[in-house]
């Protein structure tokens, strides 16, 4: 039976071994390889193989594994199916080791034809392994190269003493639970452990000191909430800070509006409640005041609630007005900045925000218009020539923003850009003056989020290579 690797999703799973029968067809050196892979699991090897690399021949010798003499036949492997656990297969002659695999799949054995995952039912990621835990990185058998190279750089981030900390860890576990049934309670506890001093000391190997930092956290255990005010970014998630992934690995809650999108929730950890409070013009799902009671609200019962916001919280983000709320209401609160629109659209559109020779300054205003219609600005400092103006919440305004930009002395062929939903992979940029820039906007049908940006800046525009997805 043939598959297609490209059409396969594989699933991964950690496979217990102790005891089990593993064949292993081939007696080279990537045979050797997977062996090397098999020995600590405790799996019960055999390996058929008329020849064995001196490495393998040791491990015969040291009755690691039983080595098979003798040429390879379908009859033998056949034989030997029954009661197998997993069959890899790596001796040098491809068109054997085609029909081995599928005569391992006939008879629902899982196989591993190395280097051949059209013909495998399962794959050997490339594995960092530090005692009890074990990363894998799979491609899929796309890219095994690719997959070793992210082990590496996987590698050079894990902690040494790493295994220390699964050891205690593990160790923890039953007389944890009989002291705090509520898994939630727990997990707060490991969080807390792990960010205090207690994970250093495991991992120094300080058991003394980790128990008795354990015990504190255990002695002093009481629910309580926090929020944390995190910017996404304006929509790669490549430019999501380290705080900010941090943070969405370990919320109870998401509260994300409606520049968050799909890319970016991707990294919330799966089981981590995700609440959508968008806010679209006309149509607020949930006023601020709303938003703000149920930060408070969750916090007080305990959550670890993440408000992710797009671009910056403090810019345009109503930010303040959270922290505010959530000072009063007495609830601990982080806050991590994000990379603004401004900053995304601009670099990702290739339009320098201030330069040299044509912007000393660069301004961000909303043209968010009041609830009468109009717009309230100091026209008089932002229609410079010296400046860049970057305009958010602009779009429905454009008219009426660049009509007063030119009555307070901007001339008509005044450069001016629109960046579409910047940095996603539906970016658009459209450039031309403030004079057409509105016209342009209606004809290309731009939608929101878009950012303006005008000034002589937009004449620098070059065209950045992208970062990959
Ligand atoms: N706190 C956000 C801004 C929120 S106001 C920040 O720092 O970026 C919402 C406005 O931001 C939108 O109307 C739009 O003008 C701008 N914006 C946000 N993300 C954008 C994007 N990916 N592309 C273009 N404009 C964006």
């Amino acid at each position: 039976m043939q598959s297609s690797s490209e059409k396969t999703s594989w699933f991964p799973i950690m496979l217990r071994l102790d005891e089990a029968r593993v064949l292993v067809i081939g007696g080279g050196n990537i045979a050797a390889n997977k062996v090397r892979l098999l020995v600590p699991t405790g799996a019960r090897i055999e390996l058929l193989s008329p020849t064995l690399c001196p490495e393998l021949q040791r491990l015969a010798d040291d009755g690691v594994l039983t080595h098979v003499p003798g040429l390879v036949s379908e009859d033998d492997v056949r034989a030997r199916l029954p009661g197998c656990r997993l069959v890899y297969i790596a001796t040098n002659d491809t068109t054997l080791n085609r029909s081995l695999a599928a005569l391992c799949q006939q008879q629902n054995v899982p196989v591993c034809a190395v280097d051949d995952p059209g013909n495998s039912s399962f794959i050997t990621p490339a594995l960092s392994t530090r005692g009890a835990v074990q990363v894998a990185v799979s491609t899929g058998g796309a890219a095994p190269v690719l997959a070793r190279r992210l082990r590496a750089k996987i590698e050079e981030i894990l902690p040494a003493g790493l295994h220390l900390l699964a050891d205690f860890m593990q160790n923890a576990r039953l007389p944890l639970r009989a002291r705090l049934p509520d898994p939630s309670d727990r997990r707060q506890v490991w969080e807390r452990f792990l960010d205090g001093s207690g994970g250093n000391l495991a991992m120094s190997g300080q058991t003394e000191a980790a128990s008795r930092e354990l015990d504190n956290l255990l002695d002093g255990h009481t629910r309580q909430g926090e929020v944390w005010l995190v910017g996404a970014g304006p929509g790669d998630p490549n430019l999501l800070t380290l705080a900010a992934l941090r943070l969405m690995q370990d919320a109870d809650t998401v509260l994300y509006d409606n520049l968050i999108g799909p890319d970016i929730l991707n990294y919330v950890r799966r089981d981590a409640e995700l609440i959508f409070v968008g806010k679209q013009r006309n149509r607020h799902t949930l006023p601020q005041e709303g938003i703000n009671a149920e930060l408070v609200r969750r916090a007080k019962a305990g959550e670890r609630v993440l408000r992710l916001k797009g671009g910056d919280p403090f810019i345009f983000g109503r930010g303040g007005e959270e922290i505010e709320t959530l000072t009063e209401a007495g609830v601990p609160f982080r806050i991590i900045p994000g990379i603004s629109a401004a900053n995304g659209c601009a670099a990702y559109a290739g339009i320098p925000l201030t330069h040299r020779d044509c912007a000393q300054a660069c301004l961000f205003i909303t043209g968010h218009a009041k609830a009468d219609g109009t717009l309230d600005l100091a026209w008089e400092t932002i229609a410079l020539r010296s400046q860049t103006v970057v305009i958010y919440m602009g779009l429905t305004m454009l008219p009426q923003l660049s009509a007063q930009l030119m009555e307070h002395g901007l001339p008509a062929d005044w450069p001016a850009a629109l960046v579409e939903r910047g940095t996603t992979p539906q970016q658009r940029v459209i450039t031309g003056t403030l004079a057409t820039l509105p016209e342009q906007a209606v004809a290309e049908n731009v939608t929101s989020p878009a950012l303006i940006i005008i000034g002589e800046v937009v004449q620098h525009r070059v065209s950045p290579t992208l970062p990959e997805a």
